[in-house]
């Protein structure tokens, strides 16, 4: 009973935080448009108007990293001031958390980040064979699959991606790509969805354990060109709604 009174309140105290922290941005942008807007021109009563329609739009319409890292900021400095624990069982942040804080930093169109071990995708980051993308649901490993050596930085590590900086670095050997090997760690999907990054996730493994396989086949790999994963990279992304609907069932009771 405590258990579920505890899980209650910290749900509630999460809903008044952020109910609050979009108050608080609204009030700021407003405020904060009136105050330009009246050093730019007149001291008139519609500028009043303008800055709450800035400030309204702004929350209904801003959907970059950095409108949520506002939003974000000023309800942390909410729940700091109210003395709330979010978490009634007192877990410690993902430690992995500057992996993807680097990358949305970088990369304005990414809206969601993947990151995993899996068993397939980790000896592409061991040696040298470059990952390619081996059939059409893999289209985006046909841009290229750069290989991300903590060592070539930071020396030696814990091989996790546990600091500002460490994420800086990632971002940057990601570039404009869509996945990033780590090596002797795992990797990296990025997409424009959150689906599209799940997409990516699944298909970086699927693909790598049907290139380990055709390999063992002897001779080259007739993998997709550059321009064949650009075309089927945009038709997969067009579509993946129906491989999002499937796997939300699977794991849906
Ligand atoms: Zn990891």
């Amino acid at each position: 009973m405590l258990i579920v009174a505890l899980a209650v309140q910290a749900r509630l105290h999460y809903l008044l935080g952020q109910v609050l922290a979009t108050g608080t941005v609204v009030l700021l942008t407003y405020l904060i448009t009136v105050r330009i807007a009246r050093r730019n021109w007149s001291d008139a009563g519609w500028l009043a108007y303008a800055g709450g329609v800035v400030a309204a739009l702004f929350m209904a319409f801003g959907t970059t990293f950095w409108d949520n890292a506002i939003e974000a900021e000023a309800e942390r400095l909410l729940l700091s001031l109210m003395h709330v624990e979010c978490d009634p069982r007192g877990r410690t942040p993902f430690i992995e958390r500057y992996l993807h804080g680097g990358i949305y930093r970088r990369r304005p169109d990414v809206m969601a980040v993947a990151h995993g071990h899996t068993p397939s995708v980790v000896p592409f980051g061991l040696v040298g064979t470059p990952m390619v993308a081996t059939y059409h649901n893999a289209a985006f490993l046909a841009a290229g699959v750069p290989v991300f050596d903590i060592r070539a930085t930071f020396g030696m590590t814990d091989i996790v991606i546990s600091s500002a900086e460490r994420g800086a670095a990632l971002a940057e050997a990601l570039g404009d790509k869509a996945v990033l090997l780590l090596r002797a760690h795992g990797f990296v999907a990025v997409g424009p969805s959150l689906p599209a990054a799940v997409f990516r996730a699944i298909f970086t493994e699927i693909s790598a354990r049907v290139q380990l396989q055709a390999v063992t086949l002897g001779g080259s790999i007739a993998a997709l060109e550059l321009d064949e994963g650009r075309l089927a990279d945009a038709i997969n992304l067009a579509t993946v709604g129906r491989s999002w609907e499937f796997w939300k069932r699977r794991v849906t009771p």
